[in-house]
């Protein structure tokens, strides 16, 4: 049973391309691995954010994710500030970390180019992902494609530190990619991401599900209702193929390139399927947000279990670089 490790960033919203790219593996995981689950408020942090606003995000997605299926009885779900450790073996862990490495990120270099002056903290971010992951000794990481780079690095990182300091202490994790898909936002073009605003959250209300997906792009082929269209070339189509029963998908497919309806009643139907799909989580989203402290609660006790390893972990580690006890 290996142990794994994911994060997510408290956005506040976990919607459909967090749900069907990332959670819904880690609710398969949790029944046959140790699973530690965190809400990475420390990332949260490298890009512009609302410091009154942080808190109830990351309460926001605690909620999210327990509704989607996280269970806080067999995963152990905290958040990220909570356990110490994680910085403290970030710092430890920049000093086996070659500069370069950093500086060739993709992401690094991707969103470096959006501050005007570059922190170091967004540099640092791919150590602080090292720390999370080898702080547990994680055997198993699911990432997307767009996180494998850094899974690489934080390999490296646990080679450098155990060759210098001792050898197979931090286990080299495997990426997990099989589960991970990259799920394409409303705009039909970026990935579906809460900044760019092309998201549907899996708790959203019936009404807002639709109005969300009215504007969202279709195949542009599509211009009046009369044209014919192909659901190859629409995003819609892909959503379809996860919340829609395999005869709708069908009917889809045919009513699309067959000019049999509007991309609007094709929307309707797409709407309804995805409200039903999450009307189960919903509810207990209603639930838990009636009794706010069941959730800090369950932070809490979160924080403790992951801090039973963490603290472990530190003390064998400030043992092996001959830090003072
Ligand atoms: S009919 Fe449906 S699948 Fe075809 S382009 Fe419109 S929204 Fe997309």
């Amino acid at each position: 049973m290996a142990r794994v490790f994911s994060g997510i960033q408290p956005s506040g919203e976990l919607h459909i391309g967090n749900y069907l790219g990332a959670v819904q593996n880690w609710v398969s995981l949790q029944n046959e691995h140790e699973c530690f689950i965190s809400i990475v408020d420390y990332h949260a942090i490298t890009q512009e954010y609302e410091p009154a606003a942080l808190e109830t995000r990351t309460v926001e997605m605690a909620v999210g994710l327990i509704a989607a299926g996280i269970d806080p009885e067999r995963s152990v779900l905290f958040v990220q500030s909570h356990v110490p450790e994680h910085t403290e073996l970030a710092w430890v862990l920049t000093t086996v970390t070659p500069l370069g490495e950093l500086e060739r990120m993709t992401q690094f270099k991707d969103k470096s180019q959006r501050q005007e002056s570059i922190l170091a903290g967004l540099l640092n971010y791919p150590v602080l992902q090292a720390a999370d992951i080898l702080l547990y000794k994680a055997g198993l990481v699911p990432v997307g494609e767009d996180q494998v780079q850094h899974l690489e690095l934080v390999r490296e990182i646990a080679r450098k530190w155990n060759t210098k300091f001792a050898p197979g202490f931090f286990p080299e994790p495997t990426a997990q990619l099989s589960g991970a898909r990259r799920i394409i936002g409303l705009d039909g073009q970026a990935k579906m991401s809460k900044s760019l605003g092309n998201t549907i959250g899996i708790l959203d209300e019936p009404d807002v599900v639709f109005e969300r997906l009215r504007p969202a792009k279709t195949d542009p082929a599509r211009v009046t209702r009369k044209d014919p269209g192909d659901p190859a070339k629409c995003n819609l189509f892909t959503l379809h193929q996860y919340f829609s029963p395999p005869a709708v998908v069908k009917e889809v497919d045919l009513k699309c390139r067959t000019a049999g309806w509007g991309c609007l009643d094709c929307k309707r139907v797409l709407a309804d399927n995805i409200v039903s799909h999450f009307a189960p989580a919903r509810e207990r989203a209603r639930e838990l947000r009636a009794s706010p402290d069941r959730i800090r609660k369950i932070l809490k006790r979160g924080a403790e279990k992951a801090r039973r390893v963490a603290t472990q972990t530190m003390r064998e580690v400030r043992d092996k670089m001959g830090l003072a006890a």
